[in-house]
């Protein structure tokens, strides 16, 4: 099967960049892993174009539940703002409900979950029951700290289209405003220094440990997040491909369901 990336996301790609690119295969199920700002939600946009599948950003959902008062949304909101983590049962029961939906049924691109090894010990328990077989396949984007620091504390959005901005790489042309609908900017209320700072010691003690798990189960790559936003997506591509090639006996014999 053969998808043309369609660049329907909502990102602003330099105007050099190549605008297309042909994949030849589906990935199947995807986990990015990595600190927060490695790029895992812009990454999984561009992805999520390329492969035509869904991605799950347990981030976005909580967002999301926040915005809409619902009783998950007011659990969750004091620690985000702190940049603390969401209980798992919560986060589990949340994931579980969007694994459920229909368009997984393809694969989808998870981000940010899981986040903790009890997350992954019930993602590893809840995968054989889910609507399709292939096994999981992790890629893990590296970004020094400093690098980090700036992607996150400059980081703006336009509450409209979506568009993301950083006031170091990627300013707007007015400050403060979308370029494309004149909307003004908002910042995450964890974007500032202090709950960065608190979202970097939660990834070392809790999520670090995740990174393991996944290197010792084996469908596990790790990859350079410098450069442009096209290079890294291209390494994860390479990435996604070396790994499903690699798990393809096992992957024929388990995937009975799975498209041609
Ligand atoms: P993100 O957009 O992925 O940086 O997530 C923003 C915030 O949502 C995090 O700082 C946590 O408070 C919460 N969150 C997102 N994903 C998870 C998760 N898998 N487990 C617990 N909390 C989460």
């Amino acid at each position: 099967m053969t998808t043309m990336r369609t660049h329907s996301s909502l990102i602003d790609l330099d105007e050099d960049a190549p605008t297309s690119a042909q994949v030849d295969f589906l990935p199947g199920p995807v986990l990015l892993l990595g600190a927060p700002g490695v790029g895992k939600g812009t990454q999984a946009q561009l992805l999520m174009d390329a492969f035509g599948i869904p991605q799950i950003s347990t981030g976005d959902l909580l967002r999301h539940h926040v915005r809409e008062g619902t009783d998950l949304g007011r659990s969750a909101k004091l620690l985000m703002d702190q940049g603390q983590l969401v209980p798992d049962d919560l986060v589990n029961g949340m994931v579980a409900d969007r694994l459920a939906a229909a368009d997984v049924a393809q694969g989808y691109i998870l981000d940010g979950f899981p986040r903790t090894e009890a997350q992954a010990s019930w993602l590893d328990g809840a995968l054989p029951g889910l609507q399709h077989s292939l096994p999981l396949i992790a890629v893990r984007i590296q970004v020094p700290h400093e690098a980090l620091r700036r992607r996150i504390t400059g980081r703006r959005s336009c509450p409209l289209c979506r568009r993301i901005y950083n006031l170091y790489t990627h300013p707007p042309q007015t400050s403060g405003i979308c370029d494309v609908d004149q909307t003004p900017l908002t910042h995450r209320s964890d974007d500032t220094v202090e709950a960065f700072t608190e979202r970097m010691a939660e990834y070392e003690t809790k999520t670090a440990p995740v990174i393991e798990h996944y290197r010792l189960q084996g469908r596990f790559r790790e990859i350079d997040g410098a450069g442009s936003l096209p290079e890294v997506e291209g390494r994860i591509i390479t990435s996604l491909r070396d790994l499903r090639s690699a798990g393809s006996a096992d992957v024929s014999k388990e995937a009975r369901s799975w498209p041609s």
